[in-house]
């Protein structure tokens, strides 16, 4: 009997993974430390690479501009607690223009600094 993968993957899609691999390697040697530094959950040690706007929002998975560096346990709260993630410049919408991509950063800047 013939049998044809349950879950095929387009050449164009793996090729993406593979960039997008080498692209989540290269930004946690590079930036090793948690970039949301949310006090009370992080951990610091950076393992995870999340989008400020998501892939789904039409964000970019492979631009360094568009991802933060972050430990499990910032990412997880970030996920959980999305009106905290917008108001702190952690998530932005799909409609977001570069002004709001640089108030999001500003935002993400004074959370962290004062
Ligand atoms: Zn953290």
């Amino acid at each position: 009997m013939k049998r044809s993968p349950l879950n095929p993957v387009s050449k164009k899609r793996q090729k993406l993974n593979v960039a997008r691999r080498i692209f989540v390697k290269r930004i946690l040697e590079e930036r090793s430390n948690c970039e949301a530094q949310i006090p009370g959950v992080c951990s610091n040690w950076a393992t995870d690479v999340h989008e400020i706007m998501t892939r789904a929002r039409g964000g970019s998975i492979l631009d360094e501009f568009n991802v933060l560096a972050l430990c499990r346990r910032c990412h997880s709260f970030i996920t959980e607690n999305p009106a905290f993630a917008q108001e702190h410049g952690f998530i932005v919408h799909s409609w977001a223009t570069s002004a709001d991509l640089i108030a999001a950063d500003r935002a993400r800047e004074v959370y962290r600094h004062g």
